[in-house]
C-alpha cells in the first residue's frame, strides 16, 4: 500500500480525534476591542506566548490584528520568529524572556524587539547596536515586585548612575509586571505602583507598559502607555460584575463506549472508585494527555445537555470514564459528543475543580484534538 494511503483524509482525521476544540474568532476580537475600550487612550497589546495560551497563534494573532492590535508579546524568540511572517510589517514583537547571549543577531535581523531583564542582556544588545553602528530597539523591564524579571533595585541604581548604558539603544517602553494584578483590594498593587513610579523617576522619560488584564481592570493610574492583557482576551474576565469579557473556547469529547454494569463493579486504574449501584458507565476519548488534568479523577465532571456527568474512576492517558446512569439508555452512542467546556461548565469551573488556575487549563488542552475555528 502507497503511503499516501495510510493517511487519514482530513475528514477521517475529524472523526477520529478524541474531542473538538472551538475557539470562537468573533470572541477574540470581541475581547481585544472591549479592554482597549477599557484603558484607552492606553494602546493595548495582546499576549500571545505559549501558542496564544493554547488556542493556536497561527490564527489568534492575526485576528487580534484585525481588531486593531500592533503589538504582541510572546515569551521566547523562538515563538517570535514563528508569529513574524503571518503579521503585517506594522506588528510588533516583543519577547519577554528576553534574549539568551548568541541570540542577538537572530533577532534584530528579524526586527523583533527583546525586553532586556537584566543589566547582563542590556549590555549584549548595546554590544550588538555599536557592532552595527545602529540603534537598537528594546524594551526595559524593572522588577517592582516579584523578584522574577527585570533590573533589581541595585541594578536600576547602577543604571541610573550610567545612563551611558543605554546609548545606542531606543527604549521603547519601560515595563514592569503585577503580582497580584486580578485582585482588586491588594494593597501590594499599590506598592508596586509606587516602586514603579519611584523607578521612572530615576531614568530618562520614556513610555511606560505595565498593566496585565487585572492591571487593565484597575485604576487608571496603572495604565501608563501600553497594557499587555493575556488571559483576559482568552475568555476569563475579571472578578467583577458585568465585566465586558465573552467566553471564546469550548471543548467535546467523543463517546467511545457505553455499558452497563451491575452494582460492586470496579471503574477505572486503581479500583478508586466501585459503582454503588447498577450504573451505566460512558467512556470518552480524552485523558491527561490532552490536558484534562489527573487530579480530576473521581472529581470532575462532562455535561450532555443539562445533565451533568460525573468523572467516575482514574482520569487515564487518553481516555474517561463517566456516570451517564442520570441519561435514558441509548442517549450516548458511539461518536456523541459530550461538553467539557461549554456553557454549562465554564473554563473557570474546571479550573476549580483541578485547584489551579484558567491559564493551566488552556495551555495543557494539546494537539490532538480536531480544532475548529469560527467566525
Ligand atoms: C503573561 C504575561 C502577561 C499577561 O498576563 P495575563 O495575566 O494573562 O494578562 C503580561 N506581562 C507579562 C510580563 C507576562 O509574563
Amino acid at each position: 500500500m502507497s503511503l499516501s494511503k495510510m493517511q487519514l483524509t482530513t475528514t477521517e482525521h475529524d472523526l477520529a480525534a478524541g474531542g473538538i476544540l472551538t475557539i470562537s474568532l468573533k470572541a477574540l476580537r470581541h475581547n481585544y476591542q472591549a479592554v482597549a475600550k477599557q484603558i484607552a487612550p492606553t494602546r493595548a497589546a495582546a499576549v500571545v506566548k505559549a501558542d496564544s495560551y493554547g488556542l493556536g497563534a497561527d490564527k489568534v494573532a492575526p485576528a487580534f490584528y484585525q481588531a486593531g492590535c500592533r503589538d504582541f508579546f510572546v515569551a521566547h524568540l523562538g515563538e517570535a520568529l514563528k508569529l513574524r511572517p503571518l503579521l503585517a510589517d506594522d506588528a510588533t514583537l516583543y519577547v519577554l524572556n528576553g534574549l539568551q547571549p548568541q541570540t542577538e543577531e537572530t533577532c534584530a535581523d528579524a526586527q523583533i524587539i527583546p525586553v532586556l531583564n537584566s543589566l547582563e542582556q542590556l549590555t549584549n544588545w548595546q554590544k550588538l547596536a555599536i557592532k552595527r553602528g545602529v540603534t537598537l530597539p528594546a524594551l526595559l523591564q524593572v522588577d517592582t515586585g516579584m523578584a522574577r524579571l527585570g533590573l533589581s533595585h541595585e541594578e536600576l541604581d547602577h543604571l541610573a548612575d550610567h545612563l551611558d548604558l543605554l546609548d545606542h539603544l531606543d527604549i521603547k517602553f519601560i515595563i514592569s509586571h503585577l503580582a497580584v494584578g486580578d485582585e482588586f483590594n491588594n494593597a501590594f498593587n499599590t506598592k508596586q505602583l509606587e516602586t514603579m513610579q519611584a523607578a521612572i523617576a530615576r531614568l530618562p522619560k520614556m513610555p511606560v507598559a505595565f498593566a496585565n488584564s487585572g492591571g487593565c481592570f484597575q485604576d487608571k493610574s496603572f495604565h501608563y502607555n501600553l497594557a499587555r492583557p493575556g488571559v483576559v482576551l482568552y475568555g476569563v474576565g475579571p472578578d467583577l460584575p458585568n465585566h465586558p469579557i465573552l467566553p471564546v473556547a469550548e471543548l467535546s469529547a467523543r463517546v467511545i463506549q457505553v455499558r452497563n454494569v451491575p452494582q460492586g463493579t470496579p471503574v477505572g486504574y486503581g479500583c478508586t472508585y466501585v459503582t454503588p449501584k447498577p450504573m451505566r458507565i460512558a467512556t470518552i476519548a480524552v485523558g491527561y494527555a490532552d490536558g484534562w488534568f489527573r487530579s480530576l479523577s473521581n472529581k470532575g465532571s462532562a455535561f450532555y445537555g443539562d445533565t451533568r456527568l460525573p468523572i467516575v474512576g482514574r482520569v487515564s492517558m487518553d481516555s474517561i470514564t463517566l456516570d451517564v446512569t442520570d441519561l435514558p439508555e441509548g442517549t450516548l452512542t458511539l461518536g456523541s459528543l459530550v461538553e467539557l467546556i461549554g456553557p454549562h461548565q465554564s473554563l473557570q469551573d474546571v479550573a476549580r475543580d483541578c485547584d489551579t488556575i484558567p491559564y493551566e487549563i488552556l495551555t495543557a488542552l494539546g494537539h490532538r484534538y480536531q480544532r475548529i475555528y469560527v467566525d
